[in-house]
């Protein structure tokens, strides 16, 4: 998509933007006396701007959300137009556009899934989940990875693997095990199918000794992504389902950050050959241009509920202007063939172009990923693959936004993951960036 003028778009004035946001925006996840944050004004495609006019190419797509791109004029003009005719309505409601965004979102389901239940986000997609398996199963126990995020609400944080420290009263029922890293293996090995099949067998232990009767769900990311775009190994989600399917537990993929594309499927659990019973998505279903989620609900699992409350809903649950954007981002995702073109992207150039990075610089322990889904793990010492320290990777961030590429860093890790339809010419700019700003950093002599 072509970039606009950016001076059409400014508004305001930056050091106005950032006085009041010091003064009166609390952050999320922030200590707030250590806050220096870019004051963007507009975007167009995969770039934004701030209110002098300066760009960036966007390789994070903010929280790797905004699969569709900035400014997509066809979700902003239906935003506008269902302001016009009614900008709110109850849930309880029966609402044309929710029922289209609803049919949208189905229309890319496997068989046997026609319902789904809409959140304001990813974090209660999956506490409505959770609560669907426990009522459908009668039982309590949830199975998730260490390495997972799964959002940031009561049952969801307490999933969640990264934030076990976070302290959290309602930690319930709620039971980890290490799912397949092979780059980090806790099995001790040596080749991906062995991390997989080594992987499973430590769940199917951890289930037998919970007890199986107790577990009403498996949840994990198809893709692991905030801890590492940890791409499963051959076999490992089949194996889950086994497993699940053998106790009468519901398995609950969650597609928040790897599903509408971005892993250059509408789906990422297609590309592994399974089917779960429970769907959670938000992010990339309309580009958050409006907050929306949901869960995509099996047949099955959506019977338990034909002649039995579900306690679940908020204010706002499928809100007008939210599946508004639902429809207009997948109709226009299809017809401009958006999750083809990561696919593509990521096969002929990001793929192949973070395989060169890796060959040409000792840091880059691992690339991996798919689609616009990548993750490059620096190390400060290939054979012991220590991690690179804070500041350093403190500094790789900053040279990046220094020379105009807006970034995802995590940890010891680059996350590339641009809008669902950079062009192959915007996918190489960002990766030659990417490479000086190593060099600078890592090799400033060579
Ligand atoms: N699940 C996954 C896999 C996520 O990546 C996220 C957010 O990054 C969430 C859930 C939580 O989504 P939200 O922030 O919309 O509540």
């Amino acid at each position: 998509m072509p970039i606009t003028d950016p001076s059409a778009a400014l508004e305001g004035d930056g050091a106005t933007a950032l006085r009041l946001d010091r003064a009166h925006v609390f952050h999320s996840w922030s200590a707030q006396a250590h806050l220096a944050p870019l004051a963007l004004a507009g975007g167009s495609g995969c770039h934004v701007w701030d209110h002098d006019g300066r760009t960036w190419l966007d390789l994070s797509s903010q929280l790797v959300n905004v699969n569709i791109g900035h400014q997509h004029p066809r979700v902003v003009a239906a935003i506008q137009e269902q302001a016009a005719v009614l900008a709110t309505i109850a849930p309880a409601t029966a609402n044309l556009t929710r029922g289209r965004a609803a049919q949208a979102v189905v229309r890319h389901a496997p068989p046997g899934f026609s319902k789904v239940f809409f959140t304001n986000g990813g974090a209660d997609a999956n506490e409505n989940a959770i609560r669907m398996a426990r009522l459908h199963t009668g039982r309590d126990k949830v199975v998730s990875h260490y390495r997972s995020y799964h959002g940031n609400t009561g049952a969801a944080v307490v999933a969640t693997g990264d934030w076990r420290r976070v302290p959290n009263e309602y930690a319930r029922g709620h039971v980890h095990v290490f799912g397949p890293y092979a780059y980090r293996s806790e099995f001790w090995s040596t080749s991906p199918e062995q991390e997989s099949e080594r992987a499973l067998q430590h769940l199917a232990h951890v289930i037998a000794a919970e007890g199986p009767d107790s577990v009403a769900a498996i949840l994990l990311e198809s893709v692991p992504g905030t801890a590492g775009v940890l791409v499963p190994p051959p076999g490992y989600l089949a194996g889950v389902r086994e497993i699940a399917d053998r106790y009468g537990i519901v398995l609950i993929l969650d597609e928040v950050m790897a599903g509408f594309g971005r892993t250059g499927t509408w789906f990422a659990f297609e590309q592994h050959g399974v089917v779960p019973d429970l769907v959670t998505f938000a992010k990339g279903v309309n580009s958050g241009y409006v907050p929306a989620g949901g869960v995509l609900i099996s047949d099955a699992v959506a019977a338990t509920f034909d002649d039995r409350v579900f306690p679940g809903g908020l204010t706002y649950s499928g809100h007008p202007l939210a599946m508004a954007a639902v429809v207009a981002t997948i109709e226009a995702m299809e017809d401009e063939l958006v999750v083809e073109n990561a696919a593509a992207v990521g096969r002929t150039v990001i793929g192949p172009g973070l395989a060169d990075l890796a060959a040409r610089h000792a840091a880059v322990g691992e690339v991996r990923g798919t689609g616009v889904f990548w993750a490059v793990e620096l190390v400060s010492d290939p054979v012991t693959r220590a991690p690179l320290p804070p500041a350093t990777m403190a500094a790789i961030k900053a040279g990046l936004l220094a020379r105009d590429v807006l970034p995802f860093v995590q940890d010891n890790r680059v996350h590339v993951v641009p809008p669902c339809i950079i062009s192959p010419d915007e996918a190489r700019e960002g990766l030659a960036v990417l490479d000086a700003v190593l060099t600078a950093v890592l090799e400033p002599s060579g």
